[in-house]
């Protein structure tokens, strides 16, 4: 009665644990919860307003599939400037969602059996979209003490081999791949005829480093998928709003994807977006030295305590080895259990992470610190 597509994918260990942290605060444990993906920051009002306005204006009925005309035309042009991409509000298709995005660009570009290649630890997702398109994912290991940058890593790929993921800056290891490292991906994927998708949904969380898209390097414009979203930068994980721009032939197949899925983005919605896009953008700056301000005392923090972690380069998250103490998964178990401190075990994002907890650090400072006393406790 039940497909076998469904079967091959498991539910997100990410969502698993924040429910029972989400339960737990309902029964009224005093719960500190650091496994949520989503800033804890409210979406600035502009773009409420925004939003709101056009509501009240009567954009309220579908949106052509691809998105507002005017959202498509922003989007391109803030590809063209910030990310040196060449594309055309044509190339942009608004998703609900990043996540939709991946989920929509996996069905599309991927047959029963390919293989589909992953940086070891990666976000829940991108596996579990392959596994349901019917192809398999190939794990690439990295190096956790170069900031889990990958090695050369020809030998994964094989005449199956379709596409490659880039994350940069990542989630869950808060990594960002420099120039050296994506020139090798790009090298990779042209000699050998891949696809990359290039996920930069934490492009504008970098802590002093520049942000880099790999669809930017020659040879790369025809081969890249570039997905984003207005989720983290623009704190907006509730109203489901992301774009990709893909090469002209794949992008017809995604565009008839959404079309007979979803529809488009909420109409309503992509106003929010125009406004996120051409408003002032004070509010996001404000909101990444927050988040560098959280992850300095987070990480000088863990480190005292002994628990060794790296000060990540990106996004809202910290991967730290708790090997002393036992598996990441007995670890963020106990913490939960006797410190009502929920992370995330690292396994969920991939056999590198068994030594490894994730900790979201898009929580206040006053829970941060009062986490970490609680943390000392239990590891002292
Ligand atoms: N990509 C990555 C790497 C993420 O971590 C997340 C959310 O956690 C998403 C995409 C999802 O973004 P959206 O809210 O736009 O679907």
């Amino acid at each position: 009665m039940t497909s076998a597509r469904l079967k091959r994918v498991e539910e997100s260990a990410t969502i698993r644990i924040s429910n029972i942290a989400t339960r737990m605060i309902k029964e009224g444990t005093d719960v500190i919860n650091f496994s949520l993906g989503e800033p804890d920051f409210d979406t600035p009002k502009n773009i409420c307003d925004a939003a709101a306005k056009a509501m009240y204006e009567g954009k309220t009925h579908y949106a052509p599939s691809a998105g507002i005309p005017e959202l498509r035309a922003a989007i391109a042009e803030k590809l063209k400037t910030e990310n040196h991409l060449e594309v055309t509000e044509k190339d942009v298709l608004v998703t609900p969602g990043a996540k939709q995005a991946i989920f929509e660009i996996m069905m599309g570009a991927l047959d029963d059996g390919d293989r589909a290649l992953l940086f070891d630890p990666a976000w829940v997702t991108y596996d579990a979209c392959i596994r349901f398109s019917g192809a398999n994912t190939v794990w690439v290991p990295t190096v956790p003490e170069r900031g889990f940058l990958p090695d050369n890593f020809a030998e994964y790929i094989n005449d199956k081999t379709k596409l490659i993921v880039v994350n940069s800056p990542g989630n869950p290891t808060g990594g960002v791949f420099g120039k050296k490292t994506l020139q090798c991906i790009a090298d990779l994927a042209i000699d050998h005829d891949l696809l990359v998708v290039s996920d930069e949904i934490y492009e504008k969380i970098i802590y002093d480093r520049e942000h880099i898209s790999i669809g930017s390097f020659d040879g790369m414009q025809d081969r890249t998928i570039t997905v984003n979203g207005f989720s983290k930068a623009y704190a907006m994980t509730g109203w489901r709003l992301g774009y990709l721009t893909a090469p002209p032939e794949i992008f017809k197949l995604l565009q008839k994807i959404q079309s007979h899925s979803v529809s488009s983005a909420t109409t309503f919605v992509q106003y929010g977006g125009l406004e996120a896009l051409q408003g002032p953008q004070d509010g996001v700056k404000a909101m990444v030295d927050r988040f560098k301000m959280r992850r300095d005392i987070l990480i000088d923090g863990l480190n005292k305590i002994g628990i060794e972690c790296k000060k990540p380069d990106g996004a809202f998250y910290a991967f730290a080895n708790v090997s002393e103490y036992g598996n990441g998964t007995e670890v963020a178990e106990r913490l939960l259990k006797e410190a009502h401190v929920a992370v995330t075990p690292g396994i969920a994002f991939g056999a590198s992470g068994e030594d490894f907890i994730r900790i979201s650090y898009a929580t206040s400072i006053d829970r941060i610190r009062e986490a970490l006393e609680r943390l000392e406790k239990i590891f002292a």
